[in-house]
């Protein structure tokens, strides 16, 4: 793509994809935009995927709506809401979270993000995607506006461990557990097989990186 084509695709993303639930756009908009830059969807396409954190939904997907399937969590609905999509922001291959950067395993969410161990490989998705949810129980029946919430256990132990000292921090875990249903897109970003399930899908990739080595 020329200086003017990226540019272009940029406004466009800017104007037309969703800031709340930045999905990666339709096939049909990709065609569209082909052929108003006079380029090929398949070129766009990867230039979309590897500059922007989209969020590619399918078939199988699309009915996923977070309020719909979150409702349950009530009075934190707003809250969880606001880390997810926060989660969903790409960030920039240098931000300053990884000291190495070399390995076999790649972040599948375009940030440049790649590891040796498949355990960070996996801890790494999760950032862009969270899949499990803690919110303070405590902190959270006293300051309304910033209770404590993270998708990591180990994070969430040691918040615990400071802010609430008297108490067991597995039972604070427990308690604060949200029974949150993340989002989760069963295609594989490498190949065209689906998955059914975020465990499936991590097992699934990590095989093709193996497969790399
Ligand atoms: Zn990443
Ligand atoms: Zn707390
Ligand atoms: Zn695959």
């Amino acid at each position: 793509l020329t200086k003017k084509q990226k540019l272009f695709v940029r406004q466009w993303i800017e104007n037309f994809v969703d800031r709340e639930s930045r999905s990666f756009p339709a096939n049909e908009e990709v065609n569209a935009l082909a052929t108003l830059i006079h380029s090929s969807p398949q070129i766009i396409l990867e230039y979309i995927h590897n500059k922007f954190a989209l969020t590619r939904t399918s078939s199988a997907t699309s009915g996923y709506s977070f309020k719909e399937k979150n409702r349950h969590l009530g009075a934190s609905l707003d809250a969880v809401e606001r880390y997810v999509i926060a989660c969903h922001r790409r960030r920039a291959p240098n931000d300053g979270r990884r000291k190495i950067n070399i390995g076999p395993y790649r972040c599948t969410y375009g940030c440049g993000y790649r590891t040796k161990r498949p355990f960070d490989w996996r801890r790494h998705e999760e950032t862009h995607e969270p899949q499990e949810l803690w919110l303070c129980h405590f902190c959270r029946q006293n300051e309304h506006q910033n209770p404590f919430l993270v998708n990591r256990k180990d994070k969430f132990l040691s918040h615990s461990k400071s802010a609430h000292k008297d108490w067991d921090p597995e039972q604070v875990s427990m308690m604060s557990k949200l029974d949150f249903h993340a989002k989760f897109d069963p295609k594989c970003p490498i190949c065209p097989e689906t998955t059914d399930s975020w465990n499936d899908r991590c097992k699934h990739i990590i095989r093709h990186f193996e497969d790399d080595i």
